[in-house]
């Protein structure tokens, strides 16, 4: 089997916010301001992703990792950039394939940033090459127009083949509720710029608005008949999503609450990836765990 749960990985969970907008920007606080805010919610890293403006990476020595970032976006479509060195020149802004070229070039990790907000087709976005990821939740998105979702993007483009990993991030400019809304759990050896960007790089996180998801892994009695089972904080329902109608959902019984739940894993389902909501409606996900890798000989 060619996949590992980031849950049997050593190291340690690192919480961060991936998008984030200040000053440099359209975002109303200081770049300094924002960050003493993650710091204060206990988070353990962040990235300033403002656009077409290239944030370095690097550790404030109070216990905070940045990652370097920018936004890059153009016409219908924002890239969420990470890891990068320099910022791309703004005459590719038109063309996304060329900028995510340009960013891969460099070593960078390049998501697609809220989906349903900008409207782009799921179509296009599979068409595009070297993506990492796509953004599953934008809490910005979700609070100022109830698009933050990403969820059908995401599995249409993995049912077209492509590997991509999911975000949650909250983007905030800080002008309404949304800061803090969505983020992500790394598992990394030690929380280093290079150690978190190779995490992500990896998949070896899950995204959340709220759970927490405690296990991810694969048993089963038999070795041809494996099972995904997943283990998470007390939620109101947990579905596995595949590529078509090959999935499950688990729901708590009125006023109960469900904590664990299995799938049993099949070729055809392609790809499967867990979401758990709790009764508030917010999620958590994890990244998926394609078939190709569980079934690889
Ligand atoms: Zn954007
Ligand atoms: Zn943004």
């Amino acid at each position: 089997m060619n996949w590992q749960s980031p849950f049997s990985l050593p190291g340690h969970w690192y919480k961060g916010n991936l998008h984030t907008h200040t000053t440099q920007s359209d975002g109303r606080r200081s770049p300094e301001e924002a960050l003493a805010w993650y710091r204060e919610q206990g988070y353990d890293f962040c990235a300033l992703s403002d656009h077409w403006v290239l944030t370095p990476g690097g550790s404030d020595g109070a216990g905070l990792v940045s990652l370097a970032a920018a936004e890059l976006n153009g016409d219908g479509y924002h890239l969420l950039t990470l890891g990068l060195s320099e910022i791309p020149s703004r005459r590719l802004e038109h063309e996304p394939q060329a900028v995510i070229d340009a960013v891969k070039a460099q070593g960078g990790l390049a998501y697609i940033a809220h989906p349903y907000w900008t409207g782009r087709p799921s179509s296009e976005i599979a068409a595009l090459r070297g993506l990492d990821g796509i953004e599953v939740y934008n809490s910005v998105c979700e609070v100022s127009k109830g698009t933050g979702h990403g969820r059908v993007h995401w599995d249409d483009c993995l049912s077209a083949g492509l590997r991509l990993t999911g975000l949650a991030v909250d983007d905030t400019h800080w002008g309404l509720e949304e800061a803090g809304g969505g983020w992500v759990m790394v598992r990394a050896p030690e929380p280093t710029e290079a150690a978190l960007l190779a995490a992500l790089a990896a998949g070896h996180f899950y995204a959340s608005a709220g759970p927490a998801i405690l296990d991810l892994r694969i048993g089963g009695a038999e070795a041809d008949a494996p099972v995904l089972e997943v283990v998470c904080s007390p939620c109101a329902e947990i579905l596995f999503y595949t590529c078509g109608p090959r999935g499950r959902r688990v729901a708590a019984e009125p006023g109960a609450s469900v904590c664990r739940a299995s799938l049993p894993l099949q070729r055809e389902q392609v790809f499967v990836r867990v979401e758990c909501r709790d009764a508030q409606g917010r999620c958590a996900w994890t990244n998926p765990v394609y078939l190709q890798d569980v079934f690889a000989c």
